[in-house]
């Protein structure tokens, strides 16, 4: 026997009735697919004359690009260097989890390309104490919403990369991505609908407005609370996204261009 025998599933995308937040309609189409907006590009020749924008004769470099060693950062450097021809510095976080392959593909990459590179890791071993706190917390408690918790060092890659941006003046900070890999379960899980916009995402994300978000998973496990962690997921709510308020407010001279590909 099947699963399909048990469970609806959506007629366009074939979710199951069991993805959180879904809902369907009389034709069996689920709330996805309804609120799903195709990805607008505005075309490479937008997307060159936003990069040049930021080139500078009198700076050594005209973007600082995050790279860990996987396909999309990779690619994105080569595309920058090879064909846009610009003066790249590339930042690498170096996750104590990360594949020793990444830190070859990383080096490989910035010897054929003659790219400068910069490496850095968080202080006190931040990364995995927080990691292994909620991780045993969460054992205790588990819940699929909280889940992201195990990674909230993740949020302070960002700040990290924009200090490289400042200390060189360069005005355009740059990513690579792609929509295949959105995460939008994360918001669903905390009841947050990924048609919120920012700031309702941002409100309830954090149980500021409704019920739901990171502060209830933190009322139901109040171990997330630890002092270690705090000012991790303080400065990860400040500064842990392009959208967040630090990119926004406070380093609004630089442009970080996300989902670049
Ligand atoms: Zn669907």
């Amino acid at each position: 026997m099947t699963d399909d025998e048990y469970l609806k599933r959506c007629s366009m995308c074939i979710l199951p009735e069991t993805t959180p937040n879904i809902t369907f309609d009389k034709d069996s189409v689920c709330n996805f697919c309804h609120s799903h907006v195709k990805v607008q590009y505005e075309g490479e020749s937008k997307l060159r004359e936003l990069l040049y924008s930021y080139r500078k004769d009198s700076s050594k470099y005209d973007c600082v690009l995050g790279i860990s060693g996987g396909r999309d950062s990779s690619y994105t450097l080569l595309k920058l260097v090879k064909d846009y021809h610009l003066k790249v510095l590339a930042v690498n976080y170096e996750n104590p989890f990360t594949d020793p392959q990444a830190k070859t593909n990383i080096e490989n990459a910035v010897e054929a390309l003659n790219v400068d590179v910069v490496s850095f890791k968080l202080k006190n071993n931040i990364h995995e104490k927080t990691f292994k706190h909620n991780f045993t917390s969460w054992l205790r408690e588990p819940s699929p919403a909280a889940i992201p918790m195990m990674c909230i060092a993740c949020k302070l890659i960002l700040p990290n990369v924009i200090k490289y941006a400042k200390k060189y003046d360069v005005g355009c900070v740059v990513t690579g991505g792609n929509p295949y890999e959105y995460i939008s379960f994360k918001r669903e899980l905390l009841n947050v609908s990924t048609d919120d916009n920012y700031m309702n995402l941002l409100t309830k994300s954090f149980g500021i407005k409704g019920f739901g978000g990171i502060a209830n998973e933190m009322l139901k496990n109040p171990l997330y609370c630890h002092p270690m962690c705090i000012p991790t997921m303080v400065t990860g709510f400040l500064y842990g996204n392009p959208y967040s308020f630090g990119p926004r407010f406070l380093s609004p001279n630089i442009n970080l261009n996300s989902d670049f590909l």
